[in-house]
């Protein structure tokens, strides 16, 4: 029996229980997969070590000390700095960030986007910005308070405050803020988001289960939108992929976590 389980805090409202055990039973892998609220920063590794996981997902606030807690970064983590996936092999923990490959699959069949807006500038922002650097896509940062900027820039991203920004055309327009998550905030001001809407092909949040005050706004003037959901299960079937030995297609993956999570 091998052990896995996702670290936050908070954790409850997780989906990545469901997914990952409903895949183990599925497949009849002889595996089970638990959540784990971490209380402060400085005991991942010792907390994955000590509950003898193979693998785990590690979520807000965690994924640069994860990134920090690895032996080994593979792929695009390295560039991104964050880490959303451990996997224990030969007593070493292996670190993967899916979700920048994870999101980025969604777009397929939606959007070949020629210029993109990020709103936020925390983990999923940078790790968004990381993939369509790789890809050659032009991309701008916009944050809300100015201290997250400065190391975007020095990692070569376009990124602007608030007071810095006057709309012009973006063909995706995405919230990758947490405003919406818990609230009824929207991430920028209303008469910005309008005129960005004007110019935008695409409205699309993170954010998943709910729609968000951004979604809402983007609907009432006719853009084509998309949650989370979609982003969710992309980023945890590449990671049931690296759990189970790369061993098992990511079609299939994706196809079981598809029909355990309905469609909000
Ligand atoms: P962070 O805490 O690292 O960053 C949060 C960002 O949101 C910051 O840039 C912050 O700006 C901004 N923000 C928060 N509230 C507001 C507000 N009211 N108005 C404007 N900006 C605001 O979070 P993450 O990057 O880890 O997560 C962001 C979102 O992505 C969350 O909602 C999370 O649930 C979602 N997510 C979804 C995934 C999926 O699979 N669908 C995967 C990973 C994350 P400031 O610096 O000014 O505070």
């Amino acid at each position: 029996m091998r052990h896995y389980a996702v670290f936050g805090n908070p954790i409850s409202h997780s989906k990545s229980p469901l997914l990952h055990n409903f895949v183990f039973r599925s497949l009849n892998i002889p595996s089970l997969y638990g959540r784990y609220a971490l209380q402060g920063s400085g005991s991942l590794a010792e907390t994955f070590r000590s509950l003898r996981l193979t693998g785990a997902n590690v979520t807000v606030p965690f994924k640069e000390e994860a990134f920090d807690a690895c032996d080994t970064i593979h792929g695009i983590a390295q560039k991104i700095g964050s880490v959303n996936t451990l996997r224990l092999e030969d007593g070493k923990i292996n670190g993967y960030n899916t979700d920048a490959e994870g999101f980025y699959k969604t777009l397929e069949g939606k959007i070949s986007p020629k210029r993109v807006l990020i709103l936020g500038a925390g983990g999923t922002a940078k790790a968004l910005a990381t993939i369509f650097r790789e890809k050659q896509i032009p991309c701008t940062l916009l944050n809300r308070s100015k201290h997250r900027l400065e190391p975007l820039i020095k990692a070569g991203h376009s990124a602007l405050s608030h007071e810095e920004f006057s709309p012009s055309a973006f063909d995706l327009i995405l919230n990758a803020t947490s405003a919406g998550l818990s609230d009824d905030s929207l991430p920028l001001p209303k008469e910005q988001l309008q005129e960005l809407f004007v110019h935008g092909s695409l409205a699309y949040d993170v954010i998943y289960g709910k729609e968000t005050p951004f979604l809402r706004l983007a609907k009432a003037q006719n853009l084509s939108t998309q949650d989370g959901r979609a982003m969710l299960i992309e980023q945890a079937a590449l990671s049931a992929f690296y759990f189970n030995d790369q061993n098992i297609p990511l079609e299939t993956l994706r196809a079981l976590m598809h029909q355990i999570l309905p469609a909000s």
